[in-house]
């Protein structure tokens, strides 16, 4: 019997929801605030110029520089196509399709479902609680089976850090059993919240880092793991052959030199000092129901009309992020830092738009 192509696909691959990307979802603007980039580029020249060889697998410079910069051994540090990349590999390289399961607290990145139901790979999912830290009796009661722990920290989308003691009880009752990875895609906007410098005393503990937002690399697809030596071990036997190209490679070691690290932190220092500007200028504006706490370069925010604040600012070429949808996040929309002038862009089209109950009250 004669089957389609589509009925030829796996069966969770025909059944599943590709993630929405910022790209994928499209627009047409011209204040791009949607997928947590950083807003500017500067100019990049390559300087290796062999493109008729294959990369290594594992460029020595980009490890070497990225083991200084996170305090760690080269052995402890790999480099991947994003962390993305390191998310599937943990997945692949530590869950039985079929078996074990994955365990993430809504409301969170997307890519750790995405991935694990790729693979094959079943979902636990434990609600953050009303303060988005971890559930952390909750999450114990749904340890069984579950061999990887994806904590999103700071969290995207909320934008806080998780509390470190709650870290170390996860890492406490995980001993053994599961792998706890600590995303800190986020981490350069509040270093002291990184748990990188805890994998001597926890060898279940991954931390994922990346060059696409601090770093304003997101076009260079470049991200980090960083484990023991015998986590790496395991994921080297899973990557690709040549998973970073040399221009890849080139690049990111020149980020990652004394000079790019220099330029990372400034462009830390005014990402930072533009949240401050925004979280003060929407707080005045009608519209807005609350802006919640963040540490990183994107801000949630809950409006009186989510959807039509999307909208309005969309037809206005002002491209913002709807979290509407998410557990907990009924009414937020997460807005990426942009320049000042954007900032002030998106404030000038906000500030108009009427708050809860206006038009009632009038009418
Ligand atoms: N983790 C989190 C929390 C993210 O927000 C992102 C970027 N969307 C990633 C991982 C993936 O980063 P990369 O661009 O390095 O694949």
């Amino acid at each position: 019997m004669s089957r389609s192509i589509t009925e030829l696909a796996r069966a969770n691959v025909r059944a599943l929801t590709p993630y929405q990307s910022a790209r994928r979802l499209g627009g047409n603007g011209d204040v791009w605030l949607n997928a947590n980039e950083y807003p500017l580029t500067r100019d990049w020249q390559l300087s290796q110029q062999t493109l008729n060889r294959y990369p290594e697998c594992q460029p020595a410079e980009v490890i070497a520089r990225y083991a200084a910069y996170a305090g760690l051994a080269p052995e402890q540090v790999l480099v991947s196509r994003g962390a993305d990349e390191g998310i599937e590999l943990l997945i692949r390289a530590f869950c039985e399709p079929g078996e074990d399961a994955v365990l993430f607290c809504p409301p969170t990145y997307g890519m750790y479902s995405v991935s694990a139901e790729t693979l094959g790979v079943a979902c636990r999912t434990v609600p953050a609680r009303a303060d988005w830290q971890l559930d952390l009796p909750a999450i114990t009661a749904q340890l069984d089976g579950v061999k990887v722990i994806f904590v999103c920290s700071p969290n995207n989308p909320t934008g806080n850090p998780i509390n470190p003691d709650d870290l170390r009880q996860l890492l406490a009752i995980t001993a053994g059993n599961a792998l706890v990875v600590a995303d800190e895609a986020y981490i350069e906007f509040c270093p002291q919240a990184s748990v990188a410098g805890w994998i001597a005393d926890y060898p279940h503990l991954v931390v994922l880092r990346t060059l696409s937002k601090a770093f304003a690399l997101a076009g260079l697809r470049c991200g980090f793991t960083l484990a023991r030596p015998e986590v790496i071990a395991l994921l080297l036997k899973v990557i690709a052959p040549y998973p970073l190209s040399t221009p890849v490679a080139d690049l990111a070691a020149q980020a990652l030199s004394e000079a790019g690290l220099a330029q990372m932190r400034q462009q830390v220092a005014t990402l930072s000092e533009n949240r401050r500007w925004l979280a003060d200028a929407l707080a005045d504006c009608p519209c807005v129901a609350s802006v919640f706490p963040s540490e990183t370069n994107y801000l949630l925010v809950r409006f009186t009309a989510a959807e039509q604040v999307f909208k309005t600012l969309w037809d206005q070429g002002i491209i913002l992020r709807d979290q509407n949808r998410q557990p907990g996040l009924s009414g937020c929309l997460r807005i990426s830092i942009g320049t000042r002038t954007e900032c002030e862009r998106l404030i000038t089209a906000l500030r108009p738009l009427p708050g809860a109950g206006t038009s009632t009250e009038q009418a």
